[in-house]
């Protein structure tokens, strides 16, 4: 049986007939998907949540209220989006050129911005434009990722900066005091870290 739109998305919320939503999704109160929005199944996407032209989000993937994805983000599969995370896509931004006219499209280029599969950004995380954040790393709440965050990377602060490892599972492992990796069981969930391959 083919889900209709109207059964998946909130009645207030403005979906463009050009994006694409897969089955099982949910877009909830206000939310705004613009035109040639890519949307994988089963996902969440909150409440006044922004998703720009041309912006993929893969499978299972959990947006929080008040996000902001701009054009330019991808977003793989499993990756969860904390509240009030914000997206940029211009890292040096003007609002006129040097003669004083409005800047248009034309004036910047788009830079790719990449979650990978199962990363987790914290509530009122900035993502500057140009990262990739790796596959399971975790950024805490309110960091500025300025920098590309590795394949299960645990980074805080502004600018973020590593703090050591995420195992999938989700539990934080540390750097040690001499800044070596963790490595072995995982205390929480037992699976060998770092795994063989992401
Ligand atoms: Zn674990």
């Amino acid at each position: 049986m083919v889900e209709s739109l109207d059964a998946r998305a909130h009645s207030t919320a403005d979906v463009s007939p050009d994006a694409s939503v897969g089955v099982g999704t949910r877009i909830w109160n206000n939310a705004q998907v613009r035109e040639g929005a890519s949307i994988g199944v089963e996902c969440i996407i909150g409440k006044n949540v922004y998703v720009d032209v041309g912006v993929v989000i893969g499978d299972r993937v959990k947006v929080q209220n008040n996000v902001s994805l701009y054009r330019g983000v991808t977003v793989e599969d499993g990756a969860f989006i904390g509240p009030h995370v914000c997206f940029t896509n211009d890292r040096i931004p003007r609002a006129i050129n040097v003669d004083g006219s409005t800047k248009t499209d034309a004036d910047w280029e788009v830079e790719p911005t990449l979650v990978r599969r199962g990363a987790s950004i914290g509530a009122n995380a900035t993502i500057l434009p140009g990262v990739t954040i790796g596959r399971w790393a975790m950024v805490g709440s309110g960091s500025v990722v300025t920098r590309d965050v590795g394949d299960y990377e645990l980074v805080v602060g502004n600018p973020a900066r590593r703090l050591g490892s995420a195992c999938p599972c989700g539990l934080p492992l540390r750097d040690d005091h001499a800044g070596r990796q963790f490595a072995g069981p995982c205390p929480r969930c037992g699976a060998r870290f770092p795994p063989e391959a992401p």
